[in-house]
């Protein structure tokens, strides 16, 4: 047990999860980060800081959010209960509010005058200028250009959310532009402008920070499945793209042995297909990436591998130094689901449930919806429901031709 106590209570005073994690910015950022790390162990602790974000939790992202026992979906597959914690409820529909407000706050209380990020898909920088707006505070979002054509409706709701919306136009205008664009503003002055990192990754403090701010998830759900049915589920199944929504809900089960929890990476076209996937955990190695250490996806010269995933929120060729130790000890077990059995899910939990998923969500379903068959009726699975599909119906009625 001491184990996975030790998991619960990491990362140590360096951001090590174990041998991952960690600092690796040069030494004025590393300053910066210290700073931050410093400044968020102290407003953590303040009451102001806590009430005001548990009243945002539940009036404005509408917290706590239900857990829903997919029956049709479970007779159907003919074993295993599958319940879903509705994270695509929230308000702007999905987990991510939970650390953008988390972070938006951290801004104000330190004084800062500029909250920057980038944004790839726009799922990060929607969520961002949404927390910013609300919380009354300067948002600047580095988005490729490439990525604002394709990204129409969520660059739309930056703009009216009164976001700075900077187009990036170098190198190939996608999503590793946007960031050394928005590393590259925020660097310029680091003392009065925040970086605000959208998942469990990058330079300590932000995998921890975040997962504190996603872990209310977990809390919640916790409580709410023992509360209804007596005990605790037997799964926890969760998608990883960084690993926020996942570390979310699996921190509160983290010391409780007989909870199998189970992370669901991309295989995108295959994981056997270099370039055509994003499963770091199933097939990376150690390496380092974005300032931390933690499993990465490489070429043989040692640059991030491209990667590929039907769900751009899953698209990223490292993850969260917690789950790289997380699998490492055993914790958590990684899975992978590729494009097709992701639509099949998305298809499916619209049509039996009448609930859209994220394409990123329907990986952990997809995943659900594999091992169920394989499972007793008496045997539950606790799906992280990450986010809501509407951003991804028209791609998905296109691409089946519905
Ligand atoms: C961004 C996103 C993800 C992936 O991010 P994690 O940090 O791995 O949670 C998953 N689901 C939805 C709905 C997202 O928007």
């Amino acid at each position: 047990m001491t184990r996975q106590l030790d998991a619960s209570l990491m990362p140590d005073a360096n951001g090590f999860f174990g041998p991952y994690g960690g600092q690796l910015v040069p030494p004025h950022l590393k300053q910066a980060m210290d700073d931050i790390a410093a400044a968020y162990d102290k407003i953590v602790q303040r009451q102001d800081f806590q009430d005001e974000l548990a009243q945002l939790f539940a009036d404005y992202v509408g917290r706590p959010s239900p857990i829903f026992h997919a029956r049709r979906l479970s007779q159907q597959l003919g074993g295993a209960q599958i319940h879903l914690k509705r994270e695509d409820l929230n308000h702007t529909g999905a987990h991510k509010i939970n650390h953008c407000l988390g972070e938006a706050l951290l801004a104000k209380f330190m004084g800062k005058t500029k909250v920057i990020a980038e944004t790839g898909a726009g799922q990060h920088g929607v969520a961002l200028a949404t927390a910013c707006a609300l919380v009354g505070i300067p948002c600047e979002i580095h988005m490729g250009q490439v990525d604002i054509e394709k990204e129409h409706p969520n660059v739309t709701k930056m703009r009216i959310l009164g976001c700075n919306l900077v187009a990036v136009t170098r190198g190939q205008a996608t999503l590793k532009d946007a960031v050394d664009s928005a590393f590259e503003e925020y660097l310029k002055d680091p003392v009065n402008t925040i970086y605000a990192i959208g998942s469990v990754v990058g330079p300590h403090p932000f995998p921890k920070m975040v997962r504190d701010f996603q872990s209310i998830v977990g809390r919640e759900a916790r409580e709410q499945f023992q509360k209804k049915h007596g005990k605790l589920p037997d799964y926890v199944s969760a998608c990883v793209g960084g690993g926020s929504n996942a570390m979310g809900i699996f921190t509160a089960f983290l010391d409780d042995e007989g909870v199998k929890l189970v992370g669901v990476e991309p295989a995108g076209e295959g994981i056997d297909k270099p370039g055509k996937h994003a499963a770091t955990l199933s097939v990376g190695k150690p390496g380092e990436i974005h300032g931390m250490k933690c499993y990465v996806l490489e070429n043989a010269d040692g640059t991030p591998a491209a990667v590929h995933s039907i769900a751009s929120g899953l698209d990223y060729p490292g993850v969260g130094p917690q789950h790289s130790y997380l699998k490492d000890i055993g914790r958590v077990q990684y899975e992978a689901v590729d494009d097709a059995e992701c639509l099949n899910a998305f298809m499916t939990l619209s049509r039996v449930e009448g609930i859209i998923p994220a394409l990123e969500s329907s990986h952990a379903v997809a995943w659900a919806m594999r091992m169920a068959p394989t499972l007793g009726k008496d045997t539950n699975i606790l799906v992280n429901l990450s986010g809501r599909g509407d951003k991804d119906a028209d791609y998905v009625a296109k691409r089946l031709g519905i």
